[in-house]
């Protein structure tokens, strides 16, 4: 490492607080220096500027780059592209398990030509947390959690294994070990600094250098971390590995969007009801691509966990984030999470050395788009019945339900007909039911209800073994409640909503509510400190009264993991065709995300999943009709059950005890012992095992050379699938449980794998034979050249022969006929998902024509080496009258290409006619020309590692 440099005089010195100096890169000094009007720029761009100064080698990170993000201006043409060293990176299990498969991968390639394979290692810190493998098998027991992690311990084993061996080989790769919390929640109780610091090691005595916390992530809600001024978004798990291995992340100069935020929230609405509203404030707004800055005294005035939980939600208004700046109530929540004084001190003080202390008022920055938010003006909200963004005000519920109930589908409803509204099924089912691994007891739905006497108890009396107690009765019907979840990190990170949750559910059981056993309810913390505080204040009993036992630490319901509802239930939806209904305190609801047979899946605050599983029902108007009957068959309404702001307020002191955070968030190998028996193996090169079904060597680095190809047309390629609008990444590639006729479940079957321990895609995504089978492969997917059928299916071009997507690019692959996919507006929305990218690569798609896409999976394709073209405004595959009996050209495409210049796209028709069409390319900057030429990022970056070894 060369010695600091010291560009325009900014290297300079600050006090720490303990009597002691860092050094840090002042940006008031760069401005000094009249580099440009730097106090004047968004918090966010100065933190990134910060990163570019800090990083500039000359090489990677120029001058250039530094003049030009500190003459940041609102609005101009957006064509520079910044260099973002971050200073760390967090991964979840999903995503993370297949980028430790892919650097094993490089290590195995490097050891292959004869080189150290220590050359493939990460450059700043990695942690991973695993928390999207558990499922709530179990729910509605004490015992659920315990029995949902020891089957995810059974599923997961080879994976835990892989990642023990990642953790000995990668000096700089930890573990938070499954059953401690959710990566984003964990990361800001715990993972995150706010300022870092690192020594040069060539002066020992020079003070350390000081820089903020910045990071990616592998998973779209990083943009949490956005609430308490840290610079982080969402990656695909490409970007990430070359981040890792000392590649800037490039971004294009992005606008930066000012929300004002001024008022306070009123009585009985809640910082979900907030993010909701600014979900559908900001998709209008169309701030996709942008950051976004939320400041003002409003802002100013709300708790860090309430910014994190509109932080968490970026992705679902389409920002890159959702940024507030730092202020003292920031410091309070490091303080009250645990973090030292020391190291608090140095934060504040670091930021105010920097002149980024503070949430900026009206007029001190010029954003490049101004929008207002007045607090008061929100009001008690739910979304759905498909997207986030679909705001729902509370008293609205029971009207759009039946409004969406007979909506086309195109018009995000459910095209039913509308005297089928009131089809009821009665359901009266025993308990026989065996969920997850077959050897476990499980019972209806896994769920027991228990008995008044119980709650009495101090200590309630263990469930009865699951299956003999439990029985399922009741009505199903169109906008029945099936699941009530209290789930995800955007809401189990802020404790005002889970007190919320608790008191509503003591105030039902108090007034003798129950919920009906066809409810399946679950409560997923994202860290064990809920749980602390939810004992601590006596909450616990009644949630677990009302089903919402504890199932796990992890994100469950809000990946999908939502676990099996009973037989007879999935039985009378498939059967009636019924539109059921989820409730979730989770982020996201597109189709078949949160369970594959429940159509309506609404995202709410916590207490309102509970009062939701206690109505039973979606097509209900709280304002005015009751949710049950007290004890005595009096109605009881919201208005009953809800808690005062002041009764939430006089109990979030026992929500962040420091020392709590301290002793929850130490030596996690010895407070999980199932961790700790899993052997790993050891050595720097992984050996693989062509046996395992979760991990296996990737085909992407086979016939490696250190002589990259080159850019050439496209020519005669065939249509792999023709999409509408909205083509999410989990359309594309499915994390959730798959069928054994589906070509995944039949490749598991070939290898002797039972159909009980299929798990999830999620889960396979270490095994490249699975996942290229789930490509294209979700349920609802559909294929505008079979029209009328749902899956993963195609047309054989050219005698039409109808065979699933797998197969036929198999046949395709034969025949060396490249392949493209035409979609419509947003492609791959939806989670940051590599695999959408690495799927589409490996089934031979060389092109995605789309009308646009989404930020990380187009960075991703290119990442993966598949072209993305963009049709010019007006024109799809369906004014074009494209129906897949085509074959395409893509004209243009060659060594001298830049980036976003026009192609062409032409398309020969089965009767010889053609036709050309102008696209626009999407490689989007230079340097992923580079990406693209050597045939995506991973053989960029080995390319160069191995020729500096
Ligand atoms: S809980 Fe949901 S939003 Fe949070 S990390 Fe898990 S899947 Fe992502």
């Amino acid at each position: 490492m060369s010695a600091p440099h010291n560009l325009a005089n900014t290297l300079q010195k600050f006090d720490l607080g303990n009597g002691k100096q860092g050094q840090f890169y002042s940006l008031p000094a760069l401005e000094k220096a009249g580099i440009g009007p730097i106090s004047k720029l968004p918090v966010s761009i100065r933190i990134v500027l910060e990163s570019v100064l800090r990083n500039c080698d000359g090489l990677k990170v120029q001058e250039a780059n530094v003049k030009e993000l500190a003459n940041w201006k609102p609005t101009e043409e957006r064509t520079a592209e910044i260099p973002f060293v971050v200073a760390r990176i967090v991964l979840q299990d999903f995503t993370g398990v297949p980028l430790l498969v892919d650097l094993a991968a490089m290590r195995s390639a490097v050891a292959k030509m004869g080189k150290n394979p220590k050359i493939i290692e990460p450059l700043v810190p990695v942690d991973l947390v695993v928390d999207h493998s558990v499922q709530v098998d179990f729910a509605g027991t004490s015992d659920s959690m315990a029995r949902n992690l020891d089957l995810e311990f059974s599923r997961n084993r080879e994976r835990y294994q892989f990642l023990k061996w990642g953790m000995q080989a990668f000096d700089t790769f930890k573990v938070v070990p499954p059953g401690i919390g959710i990566v984003h929640q964990v990361n800001l109780e715990y993972l995150a600094k706010g300022v870092l610091s690192s020594q040069d090691p060539q002066s020992q005595t020079q003070d350390a250098i000081y820089y903020p916390d910045t990071l990616i992530g592998t998973d779209s809600h990083t943009t949490m971390i956005n609430g308490i001024g840290i610079v982080g978004w969402g990656v695909g798990g490409i970007e990430a590995e070359a981040g890792m291995l000392g590649q800037p992340v490039y971004f294009l100069t992005p606008d930066v969007v000012g929300v004002h935020m001024t008022g306070a929230l009123r009585e009985g609405v809640t910082a979900t009801d907030l993010a909701l509203t600014v979900t559908q404030m900001l998709r209008k707004a169309k701030v996709v691509g942008k950051f976004v800055e939320f400041y003002g005294p409003g802002a100013t005035a709300l708790p860090v966990v309430d910014r994190a939980t509109i932080a968490n939600m970026a992705p679902e208004y389409g920002a890159t984030m959702g940024f507030f700046p730092i202020d003292a109530e920031c410091v309070n929540y490091l303080k009250a999470t645990g973090r030292s004084d020391e190291a608090v001190k140095a934060y504040e003080n670091y930021y105010k050395a920097q002149g980024l202390w503070g949430i900026p008022k009206k007029g001190d920055i010029a954003y490049s788009q101004e929008l207002e938010l007045d607090l008061a003006s929100v009001v008690p909200s739910v979304a759905g019945p498909k997207r986030p963004q679909d705001r729902i005000e509370l008293p609205k519920m029971k009207q759009e339900f039946t409004a969406a109930f007979s909506k086309p589908v195109t018009e995000n409803g459910f095209g039913m007909k509308v005297e089928e509204l009131t089809r009821t099924v009665h359901i009266s089912a025993g308990g026989e039911f065996h969920p997850g691994g077959g050897s476990q007891l499980g019972n209806a739905n896994g769920k027991v209800r228990r008995s008044e006497g119980e709650m009495a108890a101090e200590h309630p009396a263990p469930d009865p073994i699951h299956g003999d107690a439990a029985h399922i009765e009741g009505d199903v019907r169109n906008g029945s409640v099936l699941i009530a979840a209290i789930t995800s990190c955007t809401n189990t990170s802020n404790p005002s909503v889970m007190l919320a949750a608790g008191l509503v559910a003591k105030k039902a059981v108090e007034k003798g509510m129950t919920v009906n056993s066809t409810v399946k309810s679950s409560l997923a913390p994202g860290s064990r400190v809920v749980t602390d505080y939810l004992n601590k204040t006596g909450l616990s009993p009644y949630l677990d009264k009302l089903g919402f036992q504890t199932v796990g630490y992890g994100c469950t319901t809000c990946i999908g993991n939502s676990g099996p509802l009973h037989p007879a239930i999935e039985d009378a939806i498939v059967k009636n065709n019924l539109v059921a209904a989820s409730v979730l305190s989770g982020n996201r609801n597109f189709e078949a995300r949160v369970h594959q047979n429940i159509k309506a899946n609404f995202l709410m605050s916590p207490p309102l999943v509970v009062a939701f599983a206690l109505a039973g029902r979606v097509d209900i108007d709280m304002s005015v009709e009751p949710i049950g009957k007290d004890k005595s068959g009096a109605d009881v309404f919201l208005k009953d059950l809800w808690p005062t702001l002041r009764e939430v307020r006089d109990l979030m002191q026992a929500a962040l005890q420091p020392d709590v955070f301290r002793k929850l968030y130490q030596d996690f190998a010895g407070q999980n012992p199932k961790w700790n028996e899993i052997p790993s193996s050891t050595g720097n090169v992984y050996e693989w095992d062509r046996k395992s079904t979760y991990i296996q060597e990737p085909p992407f680095f086979e016939g490696f050379s250190m002589t990259p190809g080159s850019i050439k047309p496209i020519t005669g390629a065939r249509a792999l699938g023709i999409f509408s609008d909205s083509v999410t990444t989990d359309h594309i590639s499915p994390a959730g449980s798959f069928k054994k006729t589906t070509p995944a479940g039949k490749y598991l079957i070939e290898n002797g794998v039972a159909v009980e321990d299929f798990n999830s895609y999620g889960s396979r995504r270490g095994n490249d034979r699975v996942m290229t089978r789930g490509t294209f492969a979700n349920v609802r997917i559909k294929n505008l050249m079979v029209p009328g059928v749902e899956g993963g299916v195609t047309k054989f071009q050219p005698d039409g022969e109808q065979m699933s997507i797998y197969d036929a690019s198999i046949k395709y692959q034969a025949q060396k006929t490249p392949l493209v996919i035409l979609a419509g507006q947003e492609y791959g929305t939806g989670s940051s998902r590599d695999w959408a990218a690495k799927g589409t690569n490996l089934l031979g798609v060389k092109a995605v024509v789309a009308q646009s896409f989404e930020r990380i999976h187009r960075s991703n394709l290119v990442g993966m080496g598949v072209l993305p073209l963009q049709f010019k405004e007006g024109a799809s595959a369906q004014t074009l009258k494209l129906d897949g009996t085509e074959t395409y050209d893509i004209v243009g495409l060659d060594a001298n290409i830049k980036p976003q210049q026009d192609l062409t796209l032409k398309i020969t028709r089965k009767d010889g006619s053609v036709e050309n069409v102008a696209v626009r390319c999407r490689i989007d900057t230079p340097i992923e020309i580079d990406y693209y030429q050597h045939g995506g990022i991973l053989p960029y970056v080995l390319r160069q590692l191995v020729a500096k070894a």
